[in-house]
């Protein structure tokens, strides 16, 4: 019988098990994770009636998203979905000093601070030429190029520290805002390429009706629900507790050192994070320190999620919460109205907050403390949503390696690591691989095992 070993349960190794299982039911399929739980960066928090995400907290249904609704439906969940709020789709963002509504119509448009100079910036857009020359560059030289300095530092640097904690002046605009760069590169310009480019076919034709709509989902319960049910679904895969030490090549197989016990595996997909793979791969093995060599130049940027739960309703605004720019100068990156984004969040009348500090431009992040972080959260949502009261629940979850960044080079250092192992029975996946979002990790998956099952089916 073949041994496939999947090394890592946060959601990407989770999910890769799942299609392997499906795909191969006679082989002998094991997943290592070095901890005693599963889930990797998701980890809901459940504390006296309130639901707390110290990961991600829910997924965007709609587009690519369908990966992820099919998956659900396929794992037995989708009875356990549960689609945002209506206010969820009013975001903000914290502009001089206060926070001010995203416009939701043309008319609010006009109006609102948040899109004043969008005028200035369609017409740049408009008679700019296309610059042939650039094969990728960051997002803010791009959005600089083609909208203006303004529109970078007001709008994208805001949504962008909500999705990648990251820094605009390093992140690559082709591997972030591709929906924005491929209009350029096809038609000349992000308008013109917005208004001529045919609708592409969804990746998934099947529609999930309503949820689609809706701007967020998660599952009743937050998205622990998610990895309960996989861990139940893979329970005789699954080894927990088993850091994995050391793995080295011998002959076709691989042996992987577990500290008090080895297994010798025929096909080794790994999905850790770049920096714990590239500690533990034999270096005595040229094609583990050439890997060693191109991990260590993939970087992560850390996040703090504070959570906050308030005795009342504390929040005068409704919606889905807001970010701040960096220009602004603020402790926070943005702050998360958890109590009405999802029903059951947390116990009526009651007010409950996820607060993300840190990102790719905080040089100081490692000097903060836990209590350090609380009190920033706790200070700027006075500042920002004048409340007075303190909140009764107050926690933090610090990720110093929080989330990879798809910096201007990291497409050739991951294409780098693929071709080393073109062909091998060693595959390197995980977030750092084929995009961050939990529905990336998902849809790489299934791809990743349909893409090995094309090729290897006889072998079983
Ligand atoms: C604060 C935060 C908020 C986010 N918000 C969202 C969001 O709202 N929506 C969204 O789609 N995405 C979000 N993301 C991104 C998303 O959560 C991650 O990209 C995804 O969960 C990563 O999953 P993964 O399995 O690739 O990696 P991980 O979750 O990091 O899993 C890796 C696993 O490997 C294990 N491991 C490490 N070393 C070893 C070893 N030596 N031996 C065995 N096991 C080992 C770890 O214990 C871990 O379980 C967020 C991320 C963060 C940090």
């Amino acid at each position: 019988m073949k041994k496939i070993t999947v090394i890592g349960a946060g959601i990407s190794g989770l999910a890769t098990a799942y299609y392997f299982k499906k795909a191969f039911p006679n082989a002998e399929i094991k997943i290592f994770e070095a901890n005693k739980t599963c889930g990797g960066k998701i980890s809901t928090v459940k504390k006296d009636g309130f639901i707390f995400e110290e990961g991600p907290r829910g997924i965007r249904p709609s587009g690519k998203g369908r990966h992820f609704l099919q998956f659900a439906r396929e794992i037995g969940l989708w009875e356990k979905l549960v689609p945002s709020n209506k206010e969820a789709k009013i975001r903000y963002i914290f502009l001089e000093g206060k926070l001010e509504k995203l416009p939701s119509n043309p008319i609010e448009a006009i109006t609102s601070k948040t899109t004043s100079g969008t005028l200035k910036a369609i017409l740049q857009d408009l008679t700019t030429s296309q610059k042939t020359s650039i094969k990728d560059e960051t997002i803010y030289d791009f959005i600089e190029r083609r909208l203006g300095s303004e529109i970078a530092n007001k709008l994208i640097d805001p949504v962008i520290s909500g999705v990648y904690a990251g820094n605009i002046k390093k992140l690559s605009a082709n591997e972030t805002i591709y929906f924005l760069t491929e209009p350029e590169k096809n038609f000349g310009g992000i308008i013109k390429g917005l208004i001529k480019q045919p609708k592409t076919k969804p990746e998934i034709s099947e529609n999930f009706g309503e949820i689609e709509k809706s701007a967020l989902v998660t599952f009743e319960g937050g998205m622990q629900t998610l990895i309960d049910r996989l861990s139940k679904l893979l329970e005789d895969n699954l080894v927990l507790g088993s850091k994995l030490t050391k793995i080295q090549k011998n002959g076709e197989k691989f042996v992987l050192d577990f500290g008090e016990s080895v297994y010798e595996a025929d096909f080794v997909f790994s999905t850790l994070p770049s920096y714990e793979l590239a500690k533990i791969v034999d270096k005595n093995e040229p094609v583990f320190l050439k890997l060693t060599e191109l991990l260590g130049k993939i970087i992560y940027a850390p996040i703090s999620v504070t959570s906050l739960g308030y005795e009342n309703k504390v929040n005068k605004f409704k919606g889905f919460g807001y970010l701040v720019p960096h220009r602004e100068k603020q402790k926070i990156l943005g702050a998360l109205w958890n109590d009405q984004i999802f029903n059951g969040f947390a116990p009526k009348g009651k007010s409950s907050f996820s607060v993300m500090l840190g990102g790719a431009c905080d040089e100081n992040f490692s000097n903060f403390s836990e209590k350090d972080f609380i009190e920033m959260a706790e200070n700027d949502l006075q500042k920002h949503l004048s409340i007075s009261e303190n909140p009764g629940i107050k926690m933090t979850k610090i990720w110093v390696l929080g989330i990879p960044q798809y910096n201007v080079g990291h497409k050739e250092i991951v294409g780098e690591i693929q071709n080393l192992f073109e062909n091998s029975n060693f595959v390197v996946s995980g977030n750092f691989v084929g995009g961050v979002s939990v529905i990336d990790c998902v849809r790489n998956a299934k791809n990743l095992v349909g893409f090995f099952e094309q090729k290897n089916k006889e072998r079983f």
